[in-house]
Parts: structure tokens; C-alpha cells; sequence
């Protein structure tokens, strides 16, 4: 039994789990594996086929369902939460901007239908993945991003460090209002800020949203 378990969690490793997910088939692979389940005999049978369970599919409510209704408890903390699936992480910024001068004028007299008054606000996006790294503090040290909240500060550090360079992180606009060859930002961003409201969680492989989260 236990080459059979392993017959399948290697096969669907490595061919038929990315072909699954390209496909978006899990329900087939799922089938196979409840055949597995319906004959998985003693307590370390049922135990490696819940990890796999886990592993491969990252469904922690069917591999929970497994072991209870074994009368076996759950997996170990370590196994359980460890990241089965790699995930991506897509992070939704906006700067806010507000110089004296906009396309080369002062902001009284720009025609770009933002100013005078309103904040210039640019929003764009990054994907960031588990195990980027990030240098989270002064002395340098360095941090991987793991979840939302690592994703959330591989920005923020980024933007907080002395090599920030706004322009990697938004479009600045090329159709000047005025009539000047000046570009958007050529006078500077005055005071600014930068803001992440919203984080996807991507499967880093077939890369569905997993869930979002609003910040
Ligand atoms: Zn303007």
C-alpha cells in the first residue's frame, strides 16, 4: 500500500500535478486519490496519505477529515502549516504625490484635470513570491517573504530604503497637458507617500487567486 501511495503522490508531483493545474482538473486527480483513501488499511497509511494530501493539493480540510474520521489526530503543527504551495503575492500600491510643479508649471496653472487642488495619486501593482528577500531593518538583515504580511513589508522596505527609485514602481505619464516639453515629474514629488491597500495570494504555479486581502 504504501508503493501505491507513493506510485501516485510521485507521479502527480511531477507530470500530472502541473498538468492538472494547467488544466484546472483537480477533481480528477481527486477522484484517483479517493481510491487510494477507500483502501488505505493501517494508521501510517492513512497519516502519509493525508500529508500528500496536503502537499499536493494544500486541502487541509479533506487531509483533516481523513485522519478524524481514522480516529487519528492531526498532523503535526510543522507539517500542517508548512508552505505546501508556493505562493505569489500580488500587491496593490498607490503613491500620493504633491509637488509645486506639474508638467513643468506651477500646479495653478496645470491643465491636467488633477490640479490645483487634488492629491496626485498614481497606483500601480507588484508580485513578489515566497523566499524573495527583502533587507527588513537597518543593520541589514535579511528577511524572505512567506506571507501576506512579508509581502506587505518587502514593499514597504523597499520604499523605506536609500536606493528607492519611485520610478521603477508607476507609469509617469508622457501626454503633457501644457504644451511644454517638460516631463511630469521634472520638478520633483514634493511630499509623498506610498500606500498598500489590497494584497492578492496567488498559486505561484497556475496562478489563481487564492484569496485577497484588504489592508
Ligand atoms: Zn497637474
Amino acid at each position: 500500500m504504501i508503493i501505491f501511495i507513493t506510485f501516485f503522490v510521485s507521479t502527480f508531483t511531477e507530470q500530472d500535478q502541473s498538468l492538472c493545474q494547467k488544466l484546472g482538473d483537480k477533481e480528477w486527480a481527486k477522484k484517483v486519490y479517493k481510491k487510494v483513501e477507500s483502501k488505505t488499511k493501517n494508521s501510517n497509511e492513512v497519516n502519509d496519505l493525508a500529508k500528500s494530501l496536503l502537499e499536493i493539493f494544500g486541502d487541509a480540510e479533506w487531509s483533516g477529515k481523513l485522519l478524524t474520521s481514522n480516529n487519528l489526530p492531526p498532523l503535526e503543527k510543522d507539517v500542517a502549516v508548512k508552505k505546501v504551495i508556493k505562493k505569489t503575492y500580488r500587491v496593490f500600491y498607490y503613491f500620493e504625490f504633491s509637488p509645486d510643479k506639474h508638467f513643468g508649471v506651477d500646479r495653478k496653472k496645470c491643465k491636467c484635470g488633477i490640479c490645483p487642488k487634488k492629491i496626485i495619486r498614481k497606483e500601480d501593482d507588484l508580485y513578489v513570491s515566497d523566499g524573495d528577500s527583502y533587507n527588513n531593518d537597518e543593520d541589514g538583515n535579511e528577511s524572505l517573504v512567506k506571507d501576506v504580511d512579508t509581502a506587505y513589508d518587502y514593499l514597504m522596505s523597499k520604499y523605506e530604503g536609500d536606493n528607492f527609485d519611485n520610478y521603477g514602481y508607476f507609469d509617469e505619464e508622457t501626454n503633457n497637458p501644457n504644451g511644454n516639453d517638460e516631463s511630469e515629474f521634472s520638478d520633483g514629488f514634493g511630499d509623498e507617500e506610498l500606500n498598500i491597500f489590497k494584497i492578492e495570494v496567488l498559486d505561484h504555479e497556475s496562478e489563481k487567486i487564492i484569496e485577497t486581502h484588504n489592508m
